[in-house]
């Protein structure tokens, strides 16, 4: 992976904005981290043969735990995610604001470059974030997320 940061994009902003589904974000991360709340949901929600499938590991933060994923074996063929309304916070949070066809870009740490741009370049952009963060974070301190921790 390179370590040059990328050029400065001046993506087009458009919010609000919605998921278009193509999978890319549950593709490219290592692991899916979670609380064990939600993973007791996701494995009381799958069948027994899903549910044998997934492979975990502790989080280094004590009532978290990683899915493996890259990709995460959660994901339908059609690219839509198969257990979408009890999906984890983070996958409930994550945004990358991309619009059109336009491709995915990652930065030198891993993370999303079309988010991580539009949110430096657009104060819009960063607004809508910030209410997205608000609306999911009622899902996530039903299961298990305690920000004092
Ligand atoms: S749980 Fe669903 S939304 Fe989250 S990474 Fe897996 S397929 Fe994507």
């Amino acid at each position: 992976m390179s370590t040059q940061p990328l050029a400065f994009h001046k993506f087009p902003v458009q919010v609000p904005w919605q998921c278009d589904r193509r999978g890319d974000c549950c593709k490219k991360f290592d692991v899916v981290t979670m609380t064990t709340q939600e993973r007791t949901l996701i494995l009381d929600t799958v069948s027994l043969e899903v549910g044998a499938t997934l492979k975990w590991r502790d989080d280094q933060t004590p009532g978290f735990v990683q899915l493996q994923a890259k990709p995460c074996p959660l994901l339908g063929a059609d690219g839509g995610c198969t257990i979408y309304s009890i999906r984890p916070f983070n996958c409930r949070r994550f945004m990358c604001l991309r619009v059109g066809d336009e491709e995915w870009q990652t930065n030198p740490d891993g993370s999303c470059h079309n988010f991580t741009a539009r949110l430096a370049q657009s104060r819009a952009a960063r607004r809508f974030y910030e209410l997205m963060q608000r609306k999911t974070s009622r899902w996530a301190l039903k299961h298990g997320w305690n920000w004092k921790a």
